[in-house]
């Protein structure tokens, strides 16, 4: 059932072309509206979203409980700035606070600037609390990292794309390779103030790490006197399996960095969270966000923190997850070369005899699965994890399908 894509549709693409920046190289569909798992777009084709907005959407499109919090607030007042007291700040930091085992929150809006926020008070730290040197302190962080797009944040990616002529850069980052516990032991000197990690790199390609490799590394903070901070924007909230990724392998970080989905699908909400060691040090004047933290942000935020302590999703990644990793497995040798990830997560290299996953994924789109490629040859796969075992196998079914129709095409005998 190949998805007929209208000329409407094609001249609202042009539009968008023409008058939007090209910072992205969207797949070719324009969509209207979306529910659960699925999009539909301005002709009325459906789809199967199997990207939730790079995991923004956890808890489903347009999820009615959530839509429902957020219309009420936007009625009520949605937003005040931190110059005053909120009502529905308090009992979303309290909740979002004891959901992390944490005594503090620091709420921020997008991903990077939870990222950066971490980033200064992690430097605040070291200065007044470990007694390091004055524009000395320098942070640890990760080879294949993805943390968002401001200057400082990509002044340590890898990435050429991220980093090309965008220079000069900030300094006070030292890059070690994912998963070495050696080479982060042999980087921190005594002005170092933090490692930063994620606890799975996603946009690396869904990159687990070895075995070890995170309570090594709480070890390693721990008895070298810095800070650990997970990066959980993507790893978080449910998509592993359990609220946080650092949960399932025993690691507790000193701070933990939340984005995505904390907003539901429905506003930009993110936060560091952590104990008032670090968090404590802020002072008026010293951080902020005109929109962090705002009263639609928080009444969301908090409707998100309700939904995770049922753990009803938690349960839906896990045991989903563990189905989608067994149909998956089943590709390998059949055009798939490697599976990664787990729960609801999934990097689905593909071989690269039947060329670019772009195209692949320009294949599921037109069978009605969106999909989205990473770095050449990755699949990334994170549906939203209100899913089904059915809609899994539409997914799973149809890319078979693509990927014995190109080996067909290009008359590769497919092994297995
Ligand atoms: C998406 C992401 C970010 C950046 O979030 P934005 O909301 O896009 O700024 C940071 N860290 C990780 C791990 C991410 O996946």
């Amino acid at each position: 059932m190949t998805k007929a894509r209208s000329a409407a549709q094609q001249r609202a693409i042009e539009q968008i072309e023409t008058y939007g920046s090209h910072n992205y190289h969207p797949l070719p569909v324009v969509v209207e509206s979306g529910s659960g798992a699925w999009l539909t777009d301005v002709d009325g084709n459906r789809y199967l979203d199997f990207l939730s907005a790079y995991s923004a959407v956890n808890f489903g499109h347009s999820n009615p409980d959530l839509v429902k919090v957020a219309v009420e607030q936007l009625g009520r007042v949605a937003i005040t700035s931190r110059a005053v007291y909120s009502a529905t700040y308090g009992p979303f930091i309290q909740a979002l606070a004891t959901l992390c085992g944490k005594q503090m929150v620091l709420p921020m809006n997008t991903g990077v600037e939870a990222v950066e926020s971490s980033l200064k008070l992690a430097r605040k730290w070291g200065y007044e609390v470990k007694g390091v040197p004055e524009d000395q302190a320098n942070i640890i962080v990760m080879e294949g990292n993805f943390h968002g797009r401001t200057i400082s944040v990509i002044s340590f990616s890898d990435d050429d794309d991220a980093t090309g002529s965008y220079g000069p850069f900030t300094p006070g980052f030292l890059k070690v390779p994912y998963g070495d516990l050696d080479a982060i032991e042999a980087a921190i000197d005594e002005h170092t103030v933090a490692i930063l990690v994620e606890p799975i790199q996603g946009e690396a390609g869904v990159i687990t790490p070895p075995p070890g490799f995170l309570p090594g590394v709480r070890e390693i903070a721990t008895r070298r006197g810095v800070l650990m901070i997970a990066d959980e924007i993507q790893s978080g909230l449910g998509r592993t399996g359990s609220t946080l990724y650092c949960q399932q392998v025993g690691v507790v970080p000193d701070l933990y960095l939340l984005g995505k989905a904390l907003g539901g699908g429905v506003v930009p909400v993110s936060a560091v969270v952590g104990d008032e060691e670090v968090l404590g040090l802020l002072r008026p004047g010293q951080h902020g966000s005109t929109f962090g933290g705002n009263p639609l942000a928080a009444a969301v935020g908090l409707a998100v923190v309700r939904l995770l302590e049922t753990g009803e999703m938690q349960a839906r990644s896990r045991d989903l997850g563990a189905y989608l990793h067994e149909r998956l497995a089943g590709l390998v040798g059949r055009g798939v070369t490697e599976v990664r990830g787990i729960g609801l997560w999934a990097g689905v290299d593909v071989d690269p005899a039947l060329g670019p996953a772009r195209a692949i994924c320009e294949r599921l789109l037109d069978r009605g699965i969106i999909a989205k490629d990473t770095h050449g040859q990755t699949i990334r796969m994170a549906p939203p994890l209100v899913i089904t075992r059915e809609e899994l196998d539409l997914a799973v079914d149809a890319l078979a399908e693509v990927l014995a129709e190109v080996s067909s095409e290009l008359g590769l005998t497919p092994v297995g």
